[in-house]
């Protein structure tokens, strides 16, 4: 892809609303060129607004989008030159996926000479080459997926917006296709917002996470910024499983289920707490202890390989933990 497809995104205090809705409320993004961004929040919390507001396909009400540093408020859909993918691949079923991925070409009436060089590119791109002459019914999700991809991809967009776009996919696949995007993302260095309501896969794809939570940016970073310091309790839930605990001294505390520890009797390392166990979850990686600290659930991530020596449910667990794992808010 060419350099073209290096374009920042900038979003300044952008509201839009819907009759009564206020869908989005003072957001502000500030997206480098050939930046991975997510927006992660739960349905309903604006992200899908978001991605049609700065494609055009909806109007905002206050605030500006620029894209590579231009103001795009007034300029339509079709000379934004972004490229989308939907969670619904939405092609055309009764054409070929080399039409399929042709048809953007042709209607910016490119060359014939052109649109084959082009269309063989985007295809060799998401693996599909092979699959060319074949038809949208005769190909899995996953291949489905890849030939909305590669019809975004093959008008060089400025920016890629993708709106759950894996939302339809079993996990494995999901996770293959991660991968894959993640490579696609390092081959072309293009601009891409994308759109899950899936903590995971915002962890694994992102370069920033922009969490989202009725129509408000609540907190953004890198995941490990969004994971070790989230800026409230809702951040450390929605991005991963948290204890939140009044210890006590009555101290208010976070803690990750992985930053608790079990010890053995006469061990005093770490500050301790003691719960009575529960229940223990098996959940390969790892096995999850469940039990009640001053009446407060705590859930305790140990490895597997510590398993060998677990308590039974109703006993005493004393568990230790890092001050420096400790999340404030
Ligand atoms: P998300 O994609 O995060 O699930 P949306 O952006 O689709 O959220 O929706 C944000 C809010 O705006 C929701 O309360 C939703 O009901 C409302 N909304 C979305 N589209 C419309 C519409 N066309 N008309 C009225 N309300 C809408
Ligand atoms: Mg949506």
């Amino acid at each position: 892809m060419n350099a073209s497809a290096h374009k920042s995104v900038t979003v300044h205090n952008l509201t839009k609303r819907y009759a009564d809705v206020a869908a989005l409320k003072d957001v502000n993004l500030d997206i480098p060129a050939g930046e991975f961004c997510t927006l992660l929040g739960a349905s309903g919390s604006g992200k899908t607004t978001l991605l049609k507001v700065i494609a055009g396909f909806e109007c905002h009400d206050t605030g500006t989008i620029e894209i590579g540093g231009r103001d795009v408020s007034g300029t339509p859909v079709a000379e934004r030159n972004i490229g989308m993918v939907f969670q619904n691949y939405a092609l055309f079923p009764h054409m070929s996926v080399y039409k399929n991925v042709a048809f953007g070409l042709e209607m910016r009436k490119c060359s014939a000479t052109e649109i084959a060089k082009r269309v063989d590119e985007v295809l060799a791109l998401v693996s599909l080459s092979d699959l060319a002459q074949r038809f949208p019914a005769e190909l899995s999700g996953g291949q489905q997926q890849r030939v909305a991809l590669a019809r975004a991809l093959v008008i060089n967009p400025d920016i890629l917006l993708m709106d759950e776009p894996l939302g339809a996919l079993d996990k494995n696949l999901r996770q293959s296709i991660q991968l894959q995007l993640r490579q696609l993302h390092r081959d072309i260095g293009a601009t891409i917002i994308y759109v899950t309501h899936d903590q995971e896969e915002a962890l694994h794809l992102s370069d920033r996470i922009v969490i989202l939570d009725e129509g408000r940016v609540v907190q953004e970073g890198t995941a490990r910024d969004l994971y070790f310091e989230p800026v409230n309790p809702f951040v450390a839930d929605f991005l991963g499983e948290c204890n939140f605990l009044v210890l006590e001294d009555g101290t208010e505390v976070g803690l990750r289920p992985e930053a608790l520890s079990v010890v053995s009797a006469g061990d005093r390392s770490g500050k301790q707490i003691s719960m009575t166990l529960d229940t223990q979850v098996f959940m390969g990686s790892g096995i999850k202890l469940v039990g009640r600290y001053l009446d407060q659930q705590v859930v305790v991530l140990v490895s597997n390989q510590d398993a060998v020596e677990l308590p039974e449910p109703g006993s005493i667990v004393d568990l230790s933990f890092d001050e420096r794992s400790v999340i404030r808010f």
